[in-house]
């Protein structure tokens, strides 16, 4: 994040992890929906769009996020960097605990747009 505005991000961004991460277990419980972590380790710093997963390898401090964006040297692609650890973080969930991946469709709460995952990368 670039910029802190308001009382309530303030707070957020004060929130123990371990306390949020047995929130969300227990409210997804409630409805019975399964909650699985996923290590964000190079997510941030991978391209979600030229590499096929976020690893040592594949990170490029260089591409370090600049006023919120993700900017990448190798494929030319700026986009916002949260964004970018989040496509990147389903990958390795797709990859790491669904057998099938490319049937296994990943939505979008906020817009109803739909994007399957090919196996490197999502497609609408
Ligand atoms: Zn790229």
């Amino acid at each position: 994040m670039g910029h802190t505005s308001g009382m309530w991000d303030q707070r957020f961004h004060k929130w123990p992890f371990r306390k949020v991460a047995e929130l969300i277990r227990y409210k997804a419980a409630l409805v019975g929906i399964a909650v699985v972590s996923v290590t964000e380790e190079y997510s941030s710093q991978t391209c979600s769009v030229c590499k096929e997963m976020p690893s040592k390898v594949n990170a490029r401090k260089a591409n370090r996020k600049h006023r919120g964006l993700y900017v990448c040297k190798d494929c030319g692609t700026v986009m916002n960097a949260d964004i970018n650890g989040a496509i990147n973080i389903a990958k390795k969930y797709l990859v790491t605990f669904c057998e099938r991946s490319q049937d296994r469709p990943v939505v979008d709460l906020g817009r109803p747009w739909m994007y399957r995952f090919n196996g490197s990368r999502f497609v609408a």
